[in-house]
This record gives C-alpha cells, sequence and structure tokens, in this order.
C-alpha cells in the first residue's frame, strides 16, 4: 500500500460553529419568508436567481477566494459548513453551486487576468450558473475519448460537436468545456484535450433538454455548429487539459453534498419513529447515524487538505464512493426500518412522499461525477494496487 493516503483527523474550527449559526439563522429566515420548504427534497434541485443573490451578499460564495476577485479569502472549513447546512436544509443552490465549487477555482488558477477580473466577481454576487461540459455520447468514464472538436481559426477557436448530460446547460451563463485541439499520441492518450470558457449566449450552440425520470429537467445535450470562442477563453495549457481535469475532480468529489443528497429521508424516519423508537429500530438508526458520521469526519478531512493547498484526489474518490453507496442504499434501508410503523404514525405520509422521491433519483448519485467503478480503479491505483 502507499504511504501517501491518509485522512488526518481534522476538527471544524471554533469559528466555524459561529457561521453555522449564521447560516441556520439566515435558512430559518428563507423558510420563514416562504422561499422554500426543507421538507420538500425537490427545492435542492432547483434554482432560485434571487436566492442565490441573497446567498451572495452573505458572503458565502467564493469564499476561499481572494478579496481582489470578489472572494472572502475563508477557509475551505468554513465552507464547508455553509455547503453542509444548504444541502441539509434543501436550499435552492443550483444556480451558483459548481460555479462555487469548481469552476471558479479553474478560473483561478488558468483564466488569463481581465477574464477573471470580469467573470470571478458576478459569481461571488451569486449572479452567474455555470456548467460542466465534460461528458459526450461516448465518452463518459473516458473522459479522454472527447472528440467534440476546437479548430484554430482567426481570433479564436470554432467548436463543432456535442456534449450530453450537461446539468443545467438551460439555465447557464457559462460552461467550461473540454474540447479536442489534437490527436492524441503514441505515448500520451490523454494528450489533446484543452479547456475553454464558453459562453452559453454564443451563436452555434443549442441545447436540448434530457427529462429525468421524475419528470424533472436537470440535464441536457448541448450541440455545437462553429461556435466561435475567442484566444482569451482557452483556459490553460492547448492539448494539456488532463493535468487540469483531475485536479478539479478532487473539488468535485469529497463534499458533503456527495453523502447527504437523500438525507431527507433519515430525518423524516426519525421524525415518523418519534423519541422512543423499538430496539430493532434505534439500533437501525444508530448504525446509519455512525456511518454518516464517519463519512463526514472522512469529507472534512479532505477539506483540511484542500485548505493546505494539497490534491487529496485518491482521498476525495474515497470519499465519493463510500458516501454516493451509501446515500444511494439509504431510501431502501429506511423503508426497510419504516417497514413495521402503524400506519396511522404521525409523519407517515410525509416520510413515504420522501422515500418516493429518493428512490427514484438514487441511481443517479454512483454515477454522476464518476461512477463506482471508475472511482474504485482510481482508488486501486492510488493505493499500487494495480
Ligand atoms: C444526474 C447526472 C448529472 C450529470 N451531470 C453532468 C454534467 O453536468 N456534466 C458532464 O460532463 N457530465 C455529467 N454527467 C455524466 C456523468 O459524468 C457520466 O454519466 C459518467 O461519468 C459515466 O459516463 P457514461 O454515462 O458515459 O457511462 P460509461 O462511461 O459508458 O459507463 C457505463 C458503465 O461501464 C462502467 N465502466 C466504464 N469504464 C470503466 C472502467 N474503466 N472500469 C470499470 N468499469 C467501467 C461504468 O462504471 C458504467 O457502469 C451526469 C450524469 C448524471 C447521472
Amino acid at each position: 500500500m502507499t504511504a501517501n493516503l491518509r485522512f488526518d483527523p481534522i476538527r471544524l474550527p471554533p469559528e466555524c460553529e459561529m457561521l453555522r449559526r449564521e447560516v441556520r439563522a439566515f435558512i430559518a429566515a428563507e423558510v420563514a419568508a416562504g422561499t422554500f420548504d426543507p421538507n420538500q427534497p425537490r427545492y435542492g434541485d432547483l434554482h432560485d436567481r434571487a436566492f442565490s443573490r441573497r446567498v451572495g451578499a452573505r458572503g458565502w460564495i467564493g469564499m476561499t477566494w481572494p478579496k481582489k476577485y470578489g472572494g472572502h479569502e475563508r477557509s475551505f472549513l468554513e465552507r464547508y459548513v455553509v455547503t453542509e447546512e444548504f444541502r441539509v436544509a434543501n436550499a435552492p443552490v443550483r444556480l451558483h453551486f459548481v460555479a462555487d465549487r469548481q469552476s471558479g477555482p479553474i478560473l483561478l488558477k488558468f483564466a488569463p487576468e481581465h477574464v477573471r477580473m470580469d467573470i470571478l466577481p458576478r459569481i461571488c454576487r451569486g449572479e452567474l450558473c455555470f456548467v460542466i461540459g465534460m461528458s459526450e455520447p461516448g465518452s463518459g468514464s473516458d473522459l479522454f475519448a472527447a472528440k467534440t472538436r476546437a479548430t484554430k481559426t482567426n481570433g479564436g477557436w470554432l467548436i463543432n460537436g456535442s456534449k450530453i448530460w450537461t446539468s443545467n446547460a438551460h439555465i447557464a451563463d457559462y460552461m467550461i468545456g473540454l474540447f479536442r485541439t489534437s490527436p492524441p499520441t503514441n505515448e500520451n492518450r490523454r494528450h489533446g484535450l484543452t479547456q475553454f470558457l464558453v459562453d452559453m449566449k454564443t451563436r452555434g450552440i443549442k441545447v436540448n433538454p434530457i427529462y429525468q425520470m421524475t419528470g424533472e429537467h436537470d440535464f441536457n445535450e448541448v450541440i455545437f455548429e462553429d461556435a466561435f470562442m475567442p484566444e482569451d477563453h482557452v483556459l490553460g495549457e492547448i492539448d494539456g487539459a488532463w493535468k487540469q481535469a483531475t485536479s478539479e475532480l478532487a473539488y468535485e468529489r469529497s463534499g458533503p453534498e456527495r453523502f447527504l443528497e437523500t438525507l431527507y429521508v433519515l430525518i423524516a424516519l426519525v421524525r415518523a419513529l418519534g423519541p422512543k423508537p423499538d430496539l430493532r429500530s434505534a439500533e437501525g438508526l444508530g448504525r446509519l447515524v455512525a456511518q454518516l458520521h464517519t463519512l463526514r469526519r472522512m469529507s472534512v478531512s479532505v477539506s483540511g487538505m484542500l485548505q493546505a493547498g494539497e490534491e487529496p484526489v485518491v482521498e476525495g474518490s474515497i470519499v465519493k464512493d463510500l458516501g454516493t453507496v451509501w446515500e444511494r442504499r439509504l431510501p431502501a434501508r429506511v423503508r426497510e426500518l419504516a417497514a413495521f410503523l402503524e400506519p396511522e404514525t404521525t409523519n407517515r405520509a410525509s416520510l413515504e412522499e420522501q422515500l418516493a422521491f429518493a428512490t427514484m433519483i438514487a441511481p443517479k448519485l454512483t454515477i454522476q461525477g464518476g461512477t463506482t467503478e471508475v472511482l474504485r480503479g482510481i482508488i486501486a491505483r492510488g493505493l499500487g494496487l494495480r
């Protein structure tokens, strides 16, 4: 086994607890004002432009970024608390979440200064929705097989091809897209891809909806036909995106959103079981809470590593694998524990409704952001097993 794998036992510092109280008070005020219902899981999948702006005004977007770009120079652990509270409350953060989590950090590292100065403050104000343009038909797990081409033209590049499963493309202002600028080489099959900042209003970009099993419209197909990208929208090294896209995944994979997406069914179960659950249910609940606690400690640990400037790709993959498998199985486990509840139990109807929704979305949890099998391949390599 490699000596590089580790989960430091990090505890959230006291300033995080103060921040948590502030976030909870903000959420309570939003709920009281009717912005969203924390007991309605669908809200977690919705966007709300006005809400995102209010979150931005509180300084909770771009928290870790330099003040020069509208950021707040706070820690990854403080950002963790905000993400966690919004997720648990099913708050409608969809508009700004991807920009805050991963697109902003990419721009900070790889965009030209004038682009950073233009876009990052707008992300921090909660004004911009970013999307991830990686997957293509025939290139999901194997990102380096991407075929959508960027061809050099006067003053920039022309994009032709398509992306698929692009979450939020129908509401997006920008995409960070991965496009082929050269063929792969014999020595390096990952060579030849470049990341671009894509303005979604560009002529030649068409967004077609793809509907989920729940009937909702979350993701899309995005078609590019001679869509022009200016030179200053190239992010980082031409042909060298393989070095950049993998560090992005550490941000994408380890946060609390990777094990809390179906948490509402556990909360609904606790409410339905009441203060005196039977022994079997209490044992089952205890087991689930212990697992959740362990996942959270691991996820906080990865956040601590990001704070220390490290790139915990393997540790992030472990959190995502364990976390998403846990949150995917949770609805079935909760259904088992709820099996002996009396039909007239208080809160039973709400539990059933939430279970129905969680059961429908559960299959996607271990696919989005990298499948279980692919993550286990990365983990095995990190452990020196393959
Ligand atoms: C809800 C949702 C939202 C998404 N949002 C986005 C988004 O915003 N932007 C974006 O770019 N993509 C997005 N995706 C796409 C997602 O990243 C891909 O679906 C995922 O990476 C898998 O790719 P695929 O669907 O092409 O499946 P494939 O790669 O074809 O995989 C099919 C099966 O083969 C297995 N497999 C593949 N390769 C290997 C291997 N090397 N070893 C072992 N098993 C393997 C997989 O685990 C899987 O079970 C989203 C997906 C979902 C479900």
